[in-house]
């Protein structure tokens, strides 16, 4: 017999760890049912970069709207929902719009999303449209986005739910938890993408709270990478013009930057940058070796543990979890064009078929 639920036995990032988070018993929950996603062993792809370690990614592509925004969204959402708000508006490079395009409907707000023209992955831009938020186009890049964010922020009319907001933050170190769950302990390395910077400050406090309440025995080195052509943080300076086909990570003055370099400094790990080239690279070869679709920016921490491989940074036989904090399918084109291939067409034949194949 079917029984009846409403939470397939997972109530959601807040009710799941809700003595770390601020909220209480009587807080009103958005939520899509986010985090529980899976931590994937990639063996096949350590094997091919040469490495020997165990490497789990943390598959945040699980996630309802396809990315980890969701766990700090379901915070945000809740919160502006509780304060009252009637608006919520994200500056953007494209997850955090369609997700709080999602979780505004989700709660019956209006929602509205600035986004840098022209450098959003067309399966964002798909969600933000389709979840009915309304849609600014900014003739700039992320970071004039955030500055007309903040200053709407300032009118009191909206609440702003970019990571600047701090319940984000909370909601996004569920996933250090969600880790420490599943593994037994903190992993020895924790491998990410770094852009706004939210989301390393949000797994650096993550792993520390888990350990503080003795649900963890350690914490892992945060090894945070950024794409070369928009690595502020490497380079100690803001990027007026930053650029990289990891268009999530396309950000030059971080909000959270010294989260950043607190968590990598604190734990023992790197703040670093790749190529576009490494990155592609690495997104091409996950996919091929594991099956696994991630979307660009995912790929910089990967192309950062074959840069560690390399440099024989990585002791045998450590257990290192990376993010890969959002989906594939998010950027087709950016899929389409690394592939190398296009559909072969051939006539309705099976002749015409074998003839095209190498069997
Ligand atoms: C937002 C985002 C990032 C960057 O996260 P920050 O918290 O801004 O550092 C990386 N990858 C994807 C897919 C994202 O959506």
């Amino acid at each position: 017999m079917i029984k009846p639920g409403t939470d397939n036995g997972w109530p959601g990032v807040i009710r799941k760890y809700a003595s770390f988070l601020p909220v209480n018993a009587t807080t009103p929950v958005v939520t899509l049912l986010e985090g529980n996603t899976p931590l994937i062993p990639v063996p096949r792809f350590v094997a091919a970069i040469g490495g020997n370690f165990d490497l789990r990614l943390k598959y945040e592509a699980m996630n309802p709207t396809c990315s980890f925004k969701d766990r700090g969204m379901t915070m945000a959402i809740t919160n502006a929902v509780a304060r009252g708000a009637r608006t919520v508006v994200c500056a953007s490079t494209g997850n955090t719009s369609a997700s709080a395009a999602a979780y505004s409907a989700r709660a019956g707000l209006h929602c509205v999303v600035l986004l840098p023209e022209g450098k959003i992955a067309h399966g964002k831009l798909s969600q933000a449209l389709l979840y009915g938020a309304t849609t600014v186009s900014v003739q700039g890049n992320f970071d004039d986005a955030l500055r007309i964010v903040r200053e709407l922020g300032e009118t009191g009319l909206v609440e702003v739910v970019n990571s600047i907001n701090p319940v984000r933050i909370e909601g996004q170190k569920t996933a250090a938890f969600e880790i420490c769950d599943v593994l037994g302990d903190a992993p020895d390395y924790h491998f990410l993408p770094v852009g706004n910077a939210g989301n390393i400050t949000a797994y650096w406090r993550g792993f520390r709270e888990y350990r503080d309440a003795g649900l963890s025995r350690r914490v892992p080195r945060m090894m945070g990478w950024q794409a070369l052509g928009a690595d502020p943080i490497v380079q100690g300076h803001a990027i007026a013009h930053p650029e990289t086909v990891a268009t999530a990570i396309r950000i030059g003055n971080p909000a959270s930057w010294s989260g950043a370099v607190e968590a990598a400094r604190d734990s023992g790990g790197q703040i670093r940058s790749v190529s576009d080239e490494e990155i592609l690279h690495a997104y091409k070869l996950l996919a091929r070796t594991e099956g696994v679709m991630v979307e660009p920016a995912c790929a910089a921490p990967l192309a950062g543990l074959i840069r560690c491989v390399r440099e024989g940074e990585i002791p045998a036989g450590s257990v290192i979890t990376a993010t890969m904090t959002g989906h594939g399918l998010k950027d087709p084109d950016t899929a389409i064009r690394v592939s190398g291939f296009t559909p072969k067409v051939v006539a309705a034949t099976r002749e015409a078929v074998l003839g095209v194949l190498d069997l």
